[in-house]
């Protein structure tokens, strides 16, 4: 018998998503989001490269290392997985966070340049009227930051991501006046971020497929980034439907640790994508032994039932469940 004679999928009888013409790519935020998690023990810089490692066996594109602008300890960390990743040779790319100013920007340029490898500067800052509110900001004073430290940032020589945060709660107006100043400046990647997991589904889509026209109307070759929080448990979903919106690449973190109840669970998201064929090249079968490897570099407890980590493997389950397909004999056959 087929597959399809024993299983009768429900998923594609009135499916609205489609499979993507594009590479999507997966930015792991462990080693920073994740690590402000209340629940994530600082893990040393050896164990950080120990995660990098898990990353790039998972076939992960990007990480972010760190904030060097924090300065100290935390910079010399950076500089050293920034290293590790030029001499080991690694596949995956990385990136640091910096607040939209020189002064942020600065240590990645210098340490881009001793380690001797592009890092991709994510220079954030806000975008939402209650933060505008909050901070007392105007968006004349952000686009001046954001020309001036983009600007700076692409003479410099490095990629830089524009990241606004708050994006699922700001205004179009205010959206597209900062990102096509950050395009014309020279920046190659845009990242909408859902910074306080406010969105649904359909405003994950609708603020993608907004930007994405925003990309379209500049011409230029821009990657399009989702950045999720899963404070409504919608992590998954909605980087899904931020891909059915125009995403490039989604973000997400091990474990979903992060500040709050976390980030998008990188590794459900993984699993997921790979079962709707929407991402190609990741190495999900490994997960679950790195989710293990991941739960203890951090300090921290795995939920027992957490699908790609848990003891009780779902592959396992799965295949319990269709085992005789593979040829074996038919539960209670024997
Ligand atoms: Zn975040």
């Amino acid at each position: 018998m087929s597959v399809a004679e024993l299983i009768y999928d429900w998923n594609k009888v009135d499916a609205t998503l489609s499979k993507p013409d594009r590479h999507i790519g997966f930015d792991d935020e462990t080693l920073r989001d994740g690590l402000q998690s209340p629940s994530v023990c600082e893990p040393t810089v050896e164990k950080k490269i120990e995660l990098l490692h898990l990353m790039e066996a998972l076939g992960i594109d990007t990480a972010d290392i760190g904030l060097p602008g924090a300065g100290g300890t935390h910079a010399a960390g950076v500089e050293m997985m920034a290293r590790e990743i030029a001499n080991k040779k690694l596949k995956i790319r990385p990136n640091c966070a910096a607040r939209t100013h020189k002064n942020d920007i600065i240590p990645i340029v210098e340490i881009s340049q001793r380690a001797g490898l592009p890092i991709e500067a994510c220079t954030f800052i806000g975008s939402s009227p209650i933060r505008f509110y909050a901070e007392e900001w105007t968006l004349d004073k952000l686009l001046q930051m954001t020309e001036e430290a983009v600007t700076f940032a692409v003479n410099e020589g490095l990629p830089v991501m524009f990241v606004t945060e708050d994006t699922t709660r700001a205004d179009p107006a205010t959206i597209r006046a900062l990102y096509t100043t950050a395009i014309r400046c020279g920046a190659r990647a845009l990242c909408v971020c859902d910074t306080v997991g406010h969105a649904t589904p359909d405003g994950a889509h609708a603020v993608m497929k907004f930007v994405r026209g925003i990309i379209d109307e500049q011409g230029e070759k821009v990657r399009l980034d989702w950045h999720g929080h899963q404070d409504r448990g919608l992590g998954v979903i909605n980087s899904i439907a931020a891909i059915e919106g125009g995403a490039d690449q989604v973000h997400g973190s091990a474990l979903g640790m992060g500040e709050r109840v976390g980030n998008t669970p990188i590794d459900q998201l993984l699993v997921n994508l790979k079962l709707m064929a929407r991402s190609g090249g990741h190495q999900v079968l490994q997960e679950r032994r790195h989710g293990t490897c991941r739960s203890d570099l951090l300090g921290c407890a795995r939920g027992p039932v957490w699908p790609e980590a848990s003891d009780r493997d779902w592959t396992d389950e799965r295949q319990i469940k269709c085992s005789f397909l593979a040829g074996e004999s038919r539960p209670g056959s024997e």
